[in-house]
């Protein structure tokens, strides 16, 4: 039986977690989760699995919630979230899973790393601020770190065992997002509600604007970079609209492997949930005649210029990935509050990329402090 300690319950990879947790009650046991707003999801994923231990918002919410059930340990806010990464130390039969939304799901994966616990990683964040953290870590610590991110989860099944001089390039598909038939010029109006409408999957509201705006696909090429130790020219994207084919590699002697399914993230989860072995899932099989109308378009980076971006702050290097990040989720944050407009989100990035002077290797303190710097000065400026 597996200990699965999960942070982000209440979000949409957290509640697919749950779902094959549900299923599968005699291989997994929940020790530990942790939500934020939705406290009442709280309540009722407490009820239904009886964790340990349960991380809320604040204080308040966690003395509330600690009323309705006194035998479980409650804790709140970034620390809780921390304790909850190594909670039960001793614990080696366990598995992190990060389904934590933002730069927040850094350190809590810092913390189950120095315990050498296994990590699902669903959090991409963390390796587009803190990948260079992560590969100090790995020198001195022994863990694996297991991609839930569809794309990632497909690399690392097509991967298996293949030599890593033998690798040509990895390709990684996009959707397009909600916006994927609109012109730069439609895009100037676009409303909150056609952001939030995505064609091929239901996510949580930040990555489906990421998705939009394609800084999704930028912070994945980053992600691949740290998994699978590539240079970034070797990882290319390409237009997909039917979301079938989520990643391929193309291998020296010219061979292209891909991998095909229908898109559903518990198929992922649950890979990485069970692997080395597989499952029966609930997902739709794909049919195979569907694969008659497969599209592929080259990547315009002059329509995408948050592709563009993500991929300059990467070469960039250094403290220009935290500033690329922080950037984002405040200017993402805002439009999501009616407070600026669709594409005022890359030109506030662009803008605090301009003015930042490149730390090389910044510690998690240099992180924190240039993160709360870039969004002050953003709040101050478009609130
Ligand atoms: P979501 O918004 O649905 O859920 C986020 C979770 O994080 C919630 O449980 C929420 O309570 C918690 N949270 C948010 N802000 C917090 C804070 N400040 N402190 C503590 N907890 C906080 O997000 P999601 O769509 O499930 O995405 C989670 C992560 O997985 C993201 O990094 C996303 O990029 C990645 N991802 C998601 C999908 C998907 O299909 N949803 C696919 C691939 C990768
Ligand atoms: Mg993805």
């Amino acid at each position: 039986m597996k200990h699965i300690y999960l942070l982000g319950s209440t979000g949409s990879i957290g509640k697919q977690t749950l779902d094959i947790i549900r299923k599968h009650k005699d291989e997994f046991k929940l020790i530990a989760i942790s939500g934020y707003s939705q406290y009442e999801d709280l309540l009722k994923i407490t009820k239904e699995f009886s964790p340990k231990m349960v991380v809320l918002k604040d204080q308040e919410s966690a003395l509330k919630f600690s009323y309705v059930f006194p035998d479980v340990m409650v804790d709140y806010g970034k620390n809780g979230l921390k304790k909850l990464a190594s909670f039960n130390k001793e614990d080696k039969n366990a598995y992190l899973i990060n389904a934590l939304v933002g730069m927040v799901g850094l350190e809590p994966t810092i913390e189950a790393i120095k315990i050498e616990r296994d990590i699902l990683l669903a959090n991409k964040e963390t390796l587009v601020v803190g990948g260079h953290l992560i590969n100090d870590l790995k020198k001195e610590y022994s863990f694996n770190l297991y991609p839930i991110d569809s794309e990632h989860n497909a690399l690392w099944q097509l991967l298996n065992h293949e030599k890593k001089d033998h690798i040509k390039r990895l390709i990684i598909t996009a959707s397009g997002g909600s916006f994927r038939d609109l012109s730069r010029e439609d895009l100037e109006n676009v409303s909150i509600d056609q952001a939030l409408n995505h064609p091929n999957w239901s996510m949580g509201s930040k990555i489906t604007i990421d998705s939009a705006t394609m800084m999704n696909k930028g912070f994945e090429v980053i992600e691949a970079c740290y998994l699978f130790d590539i240079d970034i020219g070797k990882v290319d994207t390409f237009v997909h609209r039917e979301s079938l084919v989520h990643s391929m590699v193309e291998f020296i002697d010219g061979s292209i492997v891909a991998h095909f399914s229908e898109p559903d993230m518990h198929l992922p989860i649950a890979y990485a949930m069970f692997y080395p072995s597989r499952v029966e899932t609930n997902i739709k099989a794909l049919d195979i005649m569907k694969m008659n109308q497969l599209t592929f378009e080259e990547m315009d980076e002059d329509r995408y210029p948050c592709l563009a971006l993500a991929k300059d702050a990467y070469k960039k290097g250094g403290s220009m990935r935290t500033v690329l990040n922080a950037a984002n989720e405040a200017a993402v944050d805002l439009f999501l509050h009616k407070e600026i407009q669709f594409l005022d989100i890359e030109k506030i990035i662009r803008e605090m990329m301009d003015e930042h002077h490149v730390i090389d290797h910044p510690s998690l303190e240099e992180i924190y402090q240039i993160d709360a710097l870039v969004k002050k000065k953003i709040y101050q400026k478009y609130r």
